[in-house]
């Protein structure tokens, strides 16, 4: 009796959730939302790195166009981790996909260590389709925060093996060494393809590819060994990639997918100090966005949140700058504390006007889906 009663009571907490976050105490068995459904699909967009100096940058080098100016709600958010008021993209990503502030370096866990359910973990347990898309590694603090628990960004194998816990239907990043050639001689990519996923390049021709696999129901797409490139060193994968993906999700689903997409390397040109490293993701991020946003307008279903995680290298525009030539500084090469701007739209973006935490983002997306 004692158990049962235990074993109720912890069912209703972990069913009601925490103020600290999801704990994953048990197996995620999930009720029917209850709440009102707001959005039935969630696009949520990361530009890693990327502050006002770096939308703005990317703006004039735009001709002062950006498809940002198309979003109807901009609200902005407090980066801080748990520990320090420089966060780091894991602690940050965390707190986007987690609803907990922790501390850097930490993947989807709190700053107990505990892990934590994430909305991707939480979408999969509704039976909705997830998908993530990366123009870093896929084991990367962004999406590995989504999807992995880790008490450390860098154990990029256990990382990789997490994506054998969850039922991700769509993914598409670099890292293959991580998956194929480990130090504990698992083979990742085999065990993936058992697992009824079809891995390999869909992008020349994607009806195709999904035609002859079709009795595959899920695609993972490992782009390069490690670090895929700069977009101005020949990558060109994210944008058919995150459009390829939302299609493949939408078709799977009836009842909403989730997709986390992120422009990885606007930070890597933070920490380098290259204003040009930045405009070029910038500018194929911008693209993509637009392409999103024109998706989801014709959708109508379909919630579109875009941040940042934090800002890198305190760029900004100097006097002396004109639209065609900006005089630009860094005052560092690591990450700044300013606060972010969020952008949103789509049913529910109300949601995401003013100022609050970056945790506030995770329980406006499970707002957004009615999610209790
Ligand atoms: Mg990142
Ligand atoms: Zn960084």
């Amino acid at each position: 009796m004692r158990i049962l009663i235990i074993s109720i009571i912890s069912t209703l907490l972990y069913a009601c959730g925490t103020p600290k976050g999801q704990v994953l105490t048990s197996a995620p068995i999930i009720e029917k939302p209850v709440k009102p459904k707001i959005a039935k699909n969630v696009i949520f967009l990361i530009g890693d790195g990327m502050g006002i100096g770096q939308i703005t940058a990317g703006t004039y080098a735009n001709g002062n166009k950006t498809s940002l100016e198309r979003f109807s709600v901009i609200g902005l958010h407090k980066p801080y981790s748990h520990n320090s008021l420089i966060t780091d993209s894991a602690a940050a990503a965390t707190s986007f996909a987690c609803g907990v502030k922790t501390f850097n370096g930490a993947i989807g866990v709190d700053n107990d260590t505990l892990p934590v359910r994430t909305l991707l973990e939480e979408a999969e347990a509704y039976n909705m389709p997830t998908g993530l898309v990366a123009s870093s590694t896929i084991v990367h603090a962004t999406p590995a925060s989504f999807i992995a628990h880790n008490v450390s960004r860098k154990n990029y194998e256990e990382i990789a093996a997490d994506f054998l816990k969850t039922d991700i239907d769509y993914f598409v990043g670099g890292g293959k060494k991580y998956f194929d050639r480990r130090t504990d001689e698992r083979d990742l990519v085999t065990e993936l393809t058992t697992k009824g996923y079809a891995m390999g390049n869909f992008l020349e021709d994607f009806s195709t590819y999904k035609s002859k696999n079709n009795t595959a129901n899920k695609i993972g797409y490992l782009t390069s060994d490690s670090d895929p490139l700069p977009v101005a060193q020949g990558r060109d994968y994210l944008i058919d990639a995150s459009m390829h993906g939302i299609e493949f999700l939408d078709n799977k689903s009836t009842g909403g997918f989730f997709i986390m997409i992120e422009s990885s390397q606007i930070d890597w040109g933070g920490h380098s100090n290259d204003e040009d490293y930045i405009i070029s993701e910038f500018l194929e991020f911008d693209k993509l966005i637009g392409q999103v946003l024109d998706w989801a307008d014709k959708d109508g279903e379909t919630l579109v949140v875009l941040t940042a995680d934090h800002e890198t290298g305190g760029f900004t525009i100097q006097p002396g700058s004109t639209m065609d030539s900006m005089v630009t500084t860094f005052t560092s090469t690591k990450h700044s504390g300013d606060f972010i701007p969020v952008f949103a739209d789509g049913p529910g973006a109300d949601k995401f006007s003013g100022l609050y935490e970056n945790t506030d983002i995770y329980h406006r997306i499970r707002e957004a889906y009615g999610w209790e």
